[in-house]
Parts: structure tokens; sequence; C-alpha cells
């Protein structure tokens, strides 16, 4: 199935409208069987310079083309994405496991993106602003701020890379992409989309390859100007103290540990949806995953109870199959992290009501399947309340109150999303005042943030930057304030004004 949609056994880089066969390689794995879904190369640093040395000269060129005309690839992109679809969806689901529904949904986010960012080119707006002296215009514009690096991670191959080059793009930037080896072939299908839509040679290039090698050269060569970095908080800053040294500017979305807050006066059938979906939806390796219901006292029992019959209900097993709810785990690596944090909760003190387990009968022997998990009476500071495990791992921490929900909420490193089940309309907008969050959802599960709203969290989970949404601009172009004196003489700012 792979062949006939693939058409392609190994991968290849896409350098100044080039494909470029790189020597080594290594095999992309479909996380949910085991089989290899093809090669990918492992490029170098000299991949990088002949990349960067492209984007360079695309860029202006690029730069010079009106914003509308730019826009007009984008709106192309959309509607080859949109064409293609399916197709991309169970590419998708076969190199990173998630059930074909979310891949669907993953694919339209990055259809959505291009949309929108492609009628930006006819907004991108700046400002006109009064002028402190007579006879003197003054604006604001963005500009472009030359080739952008793009890495990103594996648990949202298309739309993440859709969320940073389509901003990029339309502002007049040329961008190099290092996509996760583990999941690439999203990168290869949008690169030919970006051909066949018409954008001009140089201004996207992909290199595959580790982010050791490719990352690593991207973020420390001279000429990238800007990187915008989606992964985890290890990798994060130590790309931030290498752009701080060479006064790059980077833009970092990384991880989080999301609750969920189920109030006495909750709607408990729709919170249990809610936990469900945000809690078990693409295993649990989504940045904006709920790992912790922060559940009054008073509702606790019912919760769990109700949890537990519909966690039942859960199918587990290839993505593919429409059947399917929850997927595989990425790889083994994220397996072993699941189950050191499994033996770190049960050691704290945490009671598990259900799942604990690596399913490894049958057909999930083939694949990395970890059994959705449920602690409860966990404790605001334990560790698995506290560290981001990234799998369908959830853990209940009762609290006494409103206040202390929100304190028990806030009080993690981390600060991307959160979310409230309540019927009391105070509650409801003193949380989305109080809960320290990029994204708030208030009878909703912590995920299924829309595009053109920024996105992006606070404290440990990024630094200040917001991908999608108009201020996905912001990290994409620099201001330019521009000063018209047209009184034919010389006015000096703040000296000559009457
Ligand atoms: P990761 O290991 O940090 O990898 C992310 C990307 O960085 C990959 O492309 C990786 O390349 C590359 N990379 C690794 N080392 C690098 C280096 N030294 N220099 C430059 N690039 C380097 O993260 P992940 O495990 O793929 O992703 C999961 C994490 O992403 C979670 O923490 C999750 O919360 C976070 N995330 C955050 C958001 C958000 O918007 N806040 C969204 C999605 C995911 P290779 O893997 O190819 O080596």
């Amino acid at each position: 199935m792979t062949e006939t949609l693939l058409k392609a056994e190994k991968l290849k880089n896409f350098i100044n409208g080039n494909w470029i066969d790189v020597n080594e390689s290594t095999a992309v794995i479909n996380p949910a069987n085991g089989k290899t879904v093809v090669d990918v190369p492992l490029s170098g640093s000299e991949d990088v310079n002949t990349a960067v040395k492209a984007a360079k000269t695309a860029q202006k060129e690029w730069a010079l083309v009106p914003a509308p005309q730019r826009a007009e690839v984008l709106f192309r992109v959309g509607s080859i994405m949109k064409e293609r679809k399916e197709r991309l969806s169970q590419l998708l689901t076969m190199e990173n496991g998630k059930v074909i529904e979310e891949a669907r949904g993953e694919v339209q986010e990055g259809i959505d993106m291009a949309f929108y960012m492609a009628g930006e080119g006819r907004r991108m707006f700046g400002q006109t602003t009064p002028a402190e002296l007579k006879d003197k215009f003054a604006m604001s514009q963005r500009c472009p701020v030359g080739v952008v690096g793009i890495i990103t991670p594996w648990n949202f191959p298309i739309a993440i890379a859709t969320w940073k080059s389509f901003p990029a793009i339309v502002s007049g930037n040329a961008v190099v992409w290092k996509p996760a080896t583990e999941t690439p072939i999203m990168a290869f299908e949008l690169a030919k989309i970006f051909e066949e839509a018409g954008l001009p040679k140089g201004v996207v290039n992909v290199v595959f390859g580790k982010g050791s090698a490719v990352g690593d050269a991207m973020v420390n060569h001279d000429d990238i100007r800007v990187i915008s970095f989606t992964g985890s908080n290890d990798t994060g800053r130590s790309i931030a103290s290498k752009c701080g040294e060479q006064l790059k500017k980077v833009s970092l979305e990384m991880g989080g540990k999301n609750a969920v807050i189920v109030m006495d006066d909750a709607d408990l059938n729709l919170a249990v949806e809610g936990i469900l979906w945000s809690a078990f939806g693409t295993s649990g390796q989504r940045c904006t995953a709920c790992s912790r219901v922060i559940v009054h006292e008073d509702v606790k029992e019912r919760l769990e109870e109700r949890l537990l019959v519909e966690m039942e209900k859960l199918t587990i097993g290839d993505g593919l199959d429409e059947s399917i709810k929850v997927g595989p785990i990425i790889n083994n690596a994220g397996l072993e992290k699941i189950k050191k944090y499994i033996q770190i909760g049960k050691d704290e003190g945490a009671k598990m009501l259900a799942g604990g387990y690596v399913m490894d009968e049958g057909d999930h022997a083939k694949g990395h399947y970890f059994a959705p998990t449920l602690f409860t009476d966990a404790t605001a500071e334990m560790r698995i309340s506290q560290e981001e495990i990234f799998g369908p791992v959830v853990s209940l921490v009762p609290v006494k109150s409103f206040e202390e929900a929100i304190e028990v909420n806030n009080g993690v490193e981390f600060g991307l999303s959160s979310s409230i089940f309540t019927g009391d309309v105070n509650r409801v907008f003193k949380a989305q005042r109080d809960l320290d969050t990029g994204i708030v959802y208030v009878n909703a599960g912590t995920t299924g943030a829309e595009i053109h709203l920024p996105f992006g969290g606070t404290k440990g989970t990024g630094n200040g930057h917001r991908d999608s949404g108009v201020q996905a601009l912001d990290v994409f172009t620099e201001w330019k304030a521009v000063y018209v004196d047209f009184s034919g003489k010389l006015q000096r700012a703040q000296i000559d004004v009457e």
C-alpha cells in the first residue's frame, strides 16, 4: 500500500528546486506494525550549506514579489493539499501512527493554514500614524528577515510545518526546513506540492537528517537569521543558548503538562468525553495532551467510575483501521519513557486504576502499544503530576476548591493549555483570567486549537512567541519604521516641535 501511495523507496532532499540524493540513510518505521515505510536521507552540514546558499539567492527575488502574488502560491498549495487530503492522511498515519480520523484533522489544519496565510498576503498590516512634525508622514511596515530555519517534531509532521513555513513564505522569506527523522514523508509530500504550485526554486528547501547534524548546522549557520523550533525542552534550551550567543532570533514551542479541571458543578459526561479525547487522542503524544485531571473531591469517585467505563471501550491498534481510537507510540524510546513514569507513579504512591503496561500480544506485538492508563489520588507535587510523559497516561489530582484547582493547574513549569468544566459563569471568567497558560478551554478538553488564533504557551513551554494566528508573522518579519518628510527643510524630531 505504501509503495503505491508513495512511489519512492528512498526520499531525497529538495534543494533549489532539485531532488538530491544523499548516500547515507535510515529507515522510517511504521510504529503500528514495525514495517519500513521508506528510507530517509541522513544529510550533513554541507547539504545545509548548499540549501542556505540557494535560499539566500532565491529570497532576494522572492522578497520583491508583491505579497498578494506570493499569496497566490499558497492558495494553490492549499488547493492541492485539499485534493490530496486522503492520500496525505494515510501517509501521515503510516509514518506517525495517529489514527486516520486525527490524521485527516491534521491535514485539514494545514489546508486551513494555507488559505488563512494566503489571505495575509493582502493584509499584513502595518500602521500609519501621525508624525509629531508638520509636513511629515510616519508609518510602520513588516519586512522579511531573509533565510529562516524551521525545525519540526514528529508528533504533528504537517500541521506544525505549515504553521511555520506558510507565514514565512508569504512574508517574503526563504526557508530551510529540517523535519523530524521519524516522520519525513509529510515534508517530502509538501515539497512536491510547493513545486507543483509554482513556488520559485530555492524559496523552500528541505534537508532531511538528524537534529545533531542538520539541525545543529542550521542553528549555527550565519546566514540563517531566524530559527523556528518545536520540540522538547532540552533541545529547545540548547538551541536557544546557541542562538543567544549569535544574537539570532529564535522562536520556541516546547512541552506541556496540561490539565483538565473538573468542578463539582460540571457536566460529568461531557468532562469524561473531553478527558478521553485529550488524554488518549494521538496516544497522549500531543504537546497539548491532558495528563492531569484536577478534580473536585465531591465528584472524584463518580468521575473515576465513568472514566473507567469509557476507557474499557477504547480500541487500540493500527490507526488505518477506522474502528481504532488509540494508535501506537512513536518508537521504543517513547515506550520506555512511559514505562519509567508508570514505575515512578507507583513508587510515589499514586493509585493505578487502569492500564500501566506495554501491549505486546497478538497484532500489538508488531508495533509499539501502551495501554491507556489512569492514576488517581496523585498529589500536585508528584513527578507524574509535574513532568511531561508524552503517552496515554493521565493522573487525577483531587482538590477541595476552585481556588486550589487554579493553584494546582499553575503549579508546573509549563504553561501550554488548560481546561475547565463548570456550569458557573463566574468561575468561567475567573478561570480564563487566572489560568496561566497560552490556551484555555471552557467545557472542552485541552486540545483543538484553531489556526487563526495564536498557538503557544507561557513559562517553560516557550519563549514568548506564537505559532499560527496573525502573531506567527511576528516571528518571520522585522518591523521597519519609515518617516517621510515633505516640508522641504530639515526638521529635527523632539527639537523643532512648535
Ligand atoms: P525533539 O527531540 O526536541 O526533536 C524536535 C526536532 O528537533 C526534531 O526535528 C529533531 O531532529 C530536532 N533536533 C534534535 N536535536 C537537535 C539539535 N541539537 N539541534 C537542532 N535540532 C535538533 O522533540 P520530539 O521528541 O521530536 O517532539 C516532542 C516534543 O515536542 C514534546 O516535548 C512536545 O511537547 C513538543 N511539542 C511542542 C509543541 C508546541 O507547540 N508547544 C507542539 C508539538 C510538540 P531528529 O529527531 O530528526 O534528530
